[in-house]
């Protein structure tokens, strides 16, 4: 029966904190909302010792992010969970109406407590914070490609401004001097009566931090921050067992972009050199959006014949110029329609055979997961600290699936990232 429960806020989120916990030792499933967990009595997590609930909520309005939080949660405590986690972004990614905020104040009245860390921090990524302020390979925050992000542009790198204007909360801050005294020293720290009610931020550099931070956080009912927070969280075997591929080399493949992030710019230019590759046009697809998924769905079927091995590239963004302003055209918004193409893109192509399918971007892996029914994930052959392959499975059918958030892979991942499946 599992004992610990996450909920994360998009599904690269999910699968990025599900395959730090595999390989920390905790057999891990991930369910795809909380009704594909409740709807099987718990019988699909029953040898887990951890389970991830992925949601789409990062972007959803606040109350629907609340919501289907709440619901995870307790689809989690009926399954046996009494420790929790609420995973977002290591960038912080949020409005300043939330939803980082008010899911994690919800969380905490449903369970009856009053605080809480807020542990942004993932060295392996690049992501740090220090003094309160969040850094992306060395850089503020506010510095860093993430300002131009279509959903979510963050602007702010204190982590208390972002997040005293989402949360009922005192934001407070606990930094590194204090992490650097170990675990015991920063339990006390934290178990301090003046932060009683308190979101605290807690400082981490390196992954001895974190480990430090996740040891002296043990005993709150719930944790919150990115995935590096669980290096600490050891489970009870060494390594756990990694799915085995649902596919077999040489079987239709495709990549799917809809983020815009810098990351992902470079591995689209870097696919656009290897790969045979087609681009979404939001204004095509709001002149006639069936036409134009179908002609996608005919490119990478042409190229399943015509160049075997070389898995067709469906992208919308190349140059941040490909960006559309919210602004600049009536009719349905382009974050949506792409989302909406890409998804049903998937479903054509699953359809048409496609058994490995590699997605770039947290919300459009959200959209593509939701389009293909799939119920549940299980962690298979890592590419990438952060990215890997998991083995999907929904309406009787089972697919390799690896979901990349936008900043996350090496230039090359839209070539090499197939090997691991081999
Ligand atoms: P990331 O992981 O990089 O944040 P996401 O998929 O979460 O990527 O977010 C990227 C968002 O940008 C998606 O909602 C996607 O539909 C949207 N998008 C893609 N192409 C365009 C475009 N040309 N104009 C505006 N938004 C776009």
């Amino acid at each position: 029966m599992p004992t610990l429960g996450a909920i994360a806020d998009d599904f690269t989120g999910a699968t990025d904190l599900a395959t730090m916990l595999v390989a920390r030792g905790h057999r891990t499933v991930v369910a795809v909302g909380p009704d594909a967990l409740s709807e099987q009595g718990g019988e699909a997590v029953r040898d887990a010792d951890a389970v991830v609930v992925a949601l789409k909520s990062r972007t959803a309005p606040v109350e629907d992010a609340v919501g289907t939080s709440l619901a995870a949660l307790r689809a989690l405590r009926r399954v046996g969970c009494r420790r929790f986690y609420f995973k977002y972004c290591s960038t912080f990614d949020s409005t300043p109406r939330g939803n980082i905020g008010p899911v994690t104040d919800a969380l905490l009245a449903e369970l009856g407590e009053r605080r809480s860390v807020v542990v942004p921090s993932f060295p392996a990524t690049g992501r740090t914070v220090r003094e309160g302020s969040l850094f992306v390979h060395g850089e503020l925050l506010e510095r860093s490609p993430m300002r131009h992000h279509p959903l979510t542009p963050m602007r702010d790198s204190r982590l208390s401004s972002l997040l005293e204007p989402q949360t009922r909360h005192p934001v407070r801050l606990v930094g590194l001097d204090t992490v650097r005294l170990g675990a015991q020293a920063l339990r006390a720290a934290l178990d301090a009566p003046e932060l009683a009610d308190a979101l605290v931020v807690v400082d981490a550099v390196t992954d001895e931090d974190l480990v430090t931070v996740c040891e002296a956080s043990m005993h709150l009912p719930l944790v919150t921050g990115a995935a590096g927070l669980a290096l600490g969280l050891t489970g009870p075997c060494a390594e756990a067992a990694r799915a085995e591929p649902a596919s077999r080399p040489g079987d239709p493949a495709v990549v799917l972009s809809g983020s815009a992030s810098s990351a992902t710019r470079a591995q689209v230019a870097h696919g656009r050199a290897h790969l045979p590759h087609l681009k979404l046009d939001p204004r095509s697809l709001r002149d006639d959006f069936a036409g134009t998924v179908d002609a996608l769905v005919a490119f990478a079927r042409r190229a399943w014949e015509s160049t075997p091995g070389k898995p067709p590239l469906i992208y919308a963004v190349a140059e941040l110029s490909d960006i559309e302003e919210p602004s600049s055209a009536d009719g349905p918004a382009a974050p949506e329609l792409v989302e909406r193409a890409l998804s049903a893109c998937a479903a054509d192509l699953v359809e048409a055979g496609a058994r490995r399918l590699l997605v770039a971007g947290g919300e459009t892996s959200g959209a593509v997961v939701t389009a293909l029914g799939v119920r549940t994930l299980s962690i298979g052959a890592p590419i990438s600290p952060g990215v890997t392959w998991a083995r999907a499975r929904g309406r009787g059918r089972t697919v390799d699936l690896a979901l990349k958030s936008g900043n996350f892979g090496g230039t090359a991942i839209f070539t090499e990232a197939w090997s691991a499946l081999a």
